[in-house]
């Protein structure tokens, strides 16, 4: 017996499992190349998640347009159980075969916010463990271990691809619950995945008015079609120190920051879900405007349960951001596609 199939029935992986699967590495700025390599295998608390969608996020974008060093991104992602790791006995009623939704984030498991789900504000001895996509294999490959706790039973009413586009969902969802909404009027800046994420969050939080400005006509056609006020920065005349709540959803440089701040009237809030500002956000501004500033990360289990159900119930509609869905041996093409799109969904 090889070393191989007798940690499998430890591990109670099916015995179909491939021992290597094909996963797209990054490969110089916008390149990627598909190696083959070992299937993961999960540790006692994990659960082998058979990848089935897995989008590009706004930040894979920022990391592989420079030199970084080769990993699997992917940490926007759906599939199915193909098995667990040893200590997944319980494995909160969830079985083999199961079609998941996944969490990235990873925590001790075992601390008051772990046991929470909220994973980013893990208390454990060695903080968060790291994030799936990043500092772990992510989800541009046939297979990622998953910890069970990050494991969400995906609505049978969604697609695999609807369902990849949960978590960001989540991460609106987030945003918009750092600012009271209720019948506040919005300015979201950047109409990318998340921020039109952010502003259908928005108005399910019951924001009376949600402005989403942008560089690019082409995004504000999909964020009109969502029932959101278009405003083409440059172009339009923005409403100027009238708005209560104002989300940069950008980063990367100081225009949209200045947009979004613009918009605000004395006392508006701000939520800062972009980062990376060159010029920084002037708190002579912030006091002589007397602002809030809030900032925004992650998201926690109960926002991915309850985007889920928005996204299930319509009422944060995905399938317009979905623009393109790649097999993974064209996710360089897939990527320099995502340039220029809201959301690109690659398949194993
Ligand atoms: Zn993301
Ligand atoms: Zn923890």
């Amino acid at each position: 017996m090889s070393a191989r199939s007798g940690a499998r029935s430890e591990e109670r992986l099916p015995a179909a499992t491939p021992a290597t699967m094909p996963a797209a590495f990054n490969a110089g700025p916008g390149q990627f190349e598909l190696r083959q390599v070992a299937v993961p295998r999960p540790a006692p608390d994990e659960a082998l998640v058979r990848v089935r969608a897995s989008g590009i996020c706004g930040s894979d974008k920022h990391e592989f347009q420079r030199e970084r060093p080769p990993r699997i991104a992917g940490h926007e992602f759906a599939g199915t159980i193909a098995g667990f790791g040893s200590a997944c006995a319980a494995a909160g009623g969830l079985r083999q075969g199961d079609a998941v939704v996944v969490a990235p984030l990873v925590g001790c498991g075992a601390c008051p916010a772990c046991r929470r789900g909220e994973f980013a504000d893990c208390e454990g001895d060695r903080g968060v463990r790291g994030t799936i996509g990043y500092s772990r294999p992510g989800a541009f490959a046939a297979y990622a271990a998953v910890p069970v706790r990050n494991l969400l039973p995906m609505s049978p009413a969604l697609s695999f691809e609807e369902a990849s586009v949960v978590e960001p969902a989540a991460v609106g969802l987030h945003a918009a619950s750092r600012a009271g909404l209720q019948g506040q009027r919005c300015l979201v800046v950047g109409a990318g995945a998340i921020g039109l994420l952010v502003a259908q969050a928005a108005t399910v939080r019951g924001a009376a008015e949600v402005w989403v400005a942008d560089t690019d006509p082409r995004h504000l056609e999909v964020a009109a079609s969502l029932g959101l006020r278009p405003l083409q920065v440059g172009r339009d005349a923005a409403p100027a120190g009238e708005l209560d709540v104002a989300f940069e959803c950008v980063g990367g440089n100081d225009a949209p920051l200045a947009t979004a701040v613009d918009a605000l009237h004395k006392y508006g809030v701000l939520v800062l879900v972009g980062s990376g500002h060159p010029g920084g956000l002037s708190t002579r501004t912030v006091v002589s405007r007397h602002l809030t500033v809030h900032g925004s990360t992650g998201t926690a289990m109960a926002e991915l349960r309850e985007a889920q159900e928005l996204v299930a119930a319509g009422r944060i509609r995905v399938q317009p951001l979905i623009s393109g869905v790649f097999p993974v041996g064209q996710i360089t093409e897939a990527f320099a596609a995502s340039l220029s799109a809201q959301k690109v969904i690659v398949e194993p």
